[in-house]
């Protein structure tokens, strides 16, 4: 029986710190609708302690040598991946997806980040800059205290994602997950204090927006990182510009998966599949308007309703069971609201369309055919099973259409002509493209969004320039020759 009461609120200062006084949390478990934990928002005395020991902590760990900041990251990677089964189950009762899912992606995502940037962290250098007999030499820094604040999609593989770079280039986390979802990050802080981190530096506050703000407000904060909607980047951008801190916007997206005729009919609805209907539809990513080319619709049509009979939906906790319930019941609501709507507008139901009869937050896959361009499903982020399908004719016609939104995260190309794809790809105005697949997310390969999608990059070797900074050091070897 897993336990799903955490022994306290917050993690600082590497013990669960509780405050009784804050507003409650309840947490329910999407699948059933029940409570299954209880957490306190954090008080302005948490927050406090939070920051106090993060400073603390920060300064310590930034005297550490990198291989020694490495090696507490590789051993937390280690420890999560051989309680990666708990994990996995925790990280189920916090959102509803599966756990054919979540023993997959959500742990193991975290430790791969800790594993990559542990194993970087050792290799963390400026450089020399020869000026004939001057020189520059150019000192790679941490930033200070991070905070990180997340969405409620993907709590341990958030946690870790802004965690592990940021721990790596020697600064201090403060990580607010999402008021929807508190649970997993509260064992990412256990674990790293296990593996040897400083107390303090990776604390865990709940809370909602306030609290983030708080945070994102303090002047002990030096950079922050959110993962959230487009509305909630706007406002965390503007406070962190307050204060001329540094940031990283994951936002939303609202992303097209163009299919031409010539693309694999398998792996093209393979494709969709993964970039709608995994964790239910609710990954930022997603490639939710799919162009169809005219002579493929159909086909398309035809082959994806029969593959999403396969869909198994039920207990999350089932290891057959393929899909699960929406995160809550705001967002099942939210979804039914963008399924009316899409039938109210004139979009045709093929598949799906309502509520899955059993408890919990159940939406059906859902599949509407003749989208066009202005329809609000083709135009708003729903974050949701459901998938539209608009034609296209000509390559000219879709790359234009794809690309007419303010979002830009992700886009996606089936084809099997590869002069094509890779034109295609370099028109995307999109930060993460894929040729013949979707959704990939590695953490050796940047990821993040261009135009209202976001700023940054998290994973790979980019995510370092944002966790760290530059000072330059000039060095004069001969007389200074100054003018008077
Ligand atoms: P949200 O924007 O409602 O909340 C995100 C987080 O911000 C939460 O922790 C929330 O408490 C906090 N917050 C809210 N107001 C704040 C404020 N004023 N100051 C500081 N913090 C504040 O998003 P959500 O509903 O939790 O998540 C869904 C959204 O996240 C979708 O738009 C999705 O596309 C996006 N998302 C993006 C990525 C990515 O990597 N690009 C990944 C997952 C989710």
């Amino acid at each position: 029986m897993t336990e799903t009461q955490p022994k306290a609120s917050h993690f600082i200062d590497g013990a669960y710190v509780e405050d009784t006084a804050g507003t409650p949390i309840p947490v329910i478990y999407p699948a059933t609708g029940q409570q299954i934990a209880l957490v306190h928002s954090a008080t302005d005395a948490i927050v406090e302690r939070a920051l106090i020991s993060a400073k603390r902590a920060q300064k310590e760990w930034a005297t550490w040598t990198g291989t020694e900041r490495g090696r507490v990251l590789k051993r937390a990677a280690q420890i999560m991946r051989e309680r990666n089964r708990a994990l996995s189950i925790l990280e189920t009762y916090d959102t509803g997806k599966p756990l054919s899912e979540t023993l997959y992606v959500d742990a193991t995502s975290s430790a791969d980040a800790l594993e990559y940037f542990g194993g970087l962290a050792g290799a963390l250098t400026g450089e020399h800059i020869p000026l004939g007999q001057d020189f520059v030499y150019t000192v790679r820094e941490p930033l200070g205290v991070c905070v990180g604040i997340g969405a409620w999609n993907y709590p341990t593989q958030i946690a870790g994602w802004k965690g592990a770079p940021a721990l790596a280039c020697g600064n201090a986390m403060i990580f607010k997950p999402s008021e929807t979802t508190p649970l997993c990050a509260l064992k990412v802080a256990e674990i790293l204090y296990e593996a040897g981190a400083p107390a303090g530096l990776f604390n865990v506050v709940q809370g909602l927006g306030d609290v983030g703000a708080k945070l994102v407000s303090d002047c002990r904060v030096d950079k922050v990182s959110l993962t959230g909607s487009v509305p909630t980047g706007r406002k965390v951008y503007a406070a962190a510009a307050d204060g001329m801190k540094h940031v990283t916007m994951e936002l939303g997206g609202k992303s097209p998966l163009i299919i031409f005729d010539d693309a694999d009919l398998e792996n093209a609805v393979g494709g969709a599949i993964l970039g709608n209907f995994y964790s239910s539809g609710q990954v930022c990513s997603n490639g939710t308007r799919v162009f169809v080319q005219e002579a493929m619709v159909e086909p398309f049509l035809r082959r994806l309703c029969e593959r999403l009979d396969n869909a198994v939906i039920g207990d999350p906790m089932d290891e057959a069971t393929t899909f699960g319930p929406m995160v809550s019941e705001n967002q099942m609501t939210i979804v039914e609201g963008f399924i009316a709507k899409g039938q109210a507008e004139g979009a045709r139901l093929v598949y799906g369309g309502g509520r899955v009869a059993r408890e919990g937050f159940f939406v059906q896959p859902t599949v509407f055919a003749d989208v066009t361009d202005d329809m609000t499903i083709a135009r708003d982020e729903i974050f949701g099973p459901v998938l539209s399908v608009l034609s296209f004719k000509t390559e000219e016609e879709v790359m234009a259409r794809a690309n007419d939104t303010q979002f830009g995260l992700a886009a996606g190309v089936f084809t099997a002509d590869l002069t094509r794809a890779h034109r295609v790809v370099a028109g995307f105005e999109a930060g993460t493209c894929y040729i013949n697949t979707y959704n990939d997310a590695p953490v050796e390969a940047p990821f993040g969004g261009s135009k209202m999608s976001g700023v940054g990059r998290e994973n790979s070797k980019a995510a370092i320039e944002h966790y760290s900074q530059l000072k330059s050091v000039y060095v004069r070897m001969g007389d200074v020759e100054a003018p008077f």
